[in-house]
């Protein structure tokens, strides 16, 4: 059995727990610190990243979170679960946890395009997957050891370094759980050879 724990403390958690749905995965809300040593890989939704940041200091998750990502469990963040992740972010002094190498800007689609969908192609999953896009960061730069999984008109929206994998839209609002497969998969190589 693969325990994969998605971070409630904001955000589309739901949506996340029904997409990574499948018969061998055991799906852990986490809510406290001591959830996080239950599982083998974590989500961070989709919400809003300076409130869930918030809520990361104020529950006592920002060292053990940092643990997490250095003990080579998988991270899938999505939108601004990404931004989370991101070593640097546009026009702030600080990251959050800054475990990927990236560099991400927030809002970055602008007022007209807050939310759109897209069908991009990705490297490793399809060339059809369906991106919901609902104020969404875009990943401007990205280190040496990342991977480029997807881009939307020219820009970086989905990229993997090693155990980290990172998104600007929203896989878990569609039926397209491909993403979510490809990250449970992910979690499992990384259990087997652990
Ligand atoms: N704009 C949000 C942020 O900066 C992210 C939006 C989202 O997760 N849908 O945190």
């Amino acid at each position: 059995m693969t325990n994969i724990g998605v971070l409630a403390l904001q955000g589309a958690v739901r949506e996340h727990v029904v997409a990574l749905e499948a018969p061998d995965v055991n799906i852990i809300v986490v809510k406290k610190v001591e959830q996080l040593a239950e599982i083998d890989g974590l989500v961070f939704p989709g919400g809003e990243s300076t409130t869930m940041r918030r809520l990361i200091n104020q529950y006592g998750f920002y060292e053990p979170l940092k643990e997490f990502a250095a003990s080579d469990k998988p991270i899938f963040g999505t939108c601004a679960g990404a931004i989370l992740m991101a070593t640097e972010i546009v026009g702030q002094d600080e990251p959050h946890l800054s475990v990927m190498e990236m560099t991400v800007e927030r809002n970055a689609f602008g007022r007209q395009r807050e939310s759109f969908e897209a069908i991009l192609p990705m490297k490793g999953i399809g060339d059809d997957v369906q991106a919901i896009f609902i104020r969404a960061p875009i990943i401007r730069s990205v280190g040496d050891q990342v991977e480029v999984l997807a881009t939307y008109e020219g820009d970086i929206v989905a990229a993997r370094e090693g155990h980290f994998l990172a998104c600007s839209f929203h896989p878990e609002l569609t039926e397209d759980h491909r993403m979510h497969q490809y990250f449970v998969e992910m979690v499992r190589n990384a259990f087997v050879t652990a």
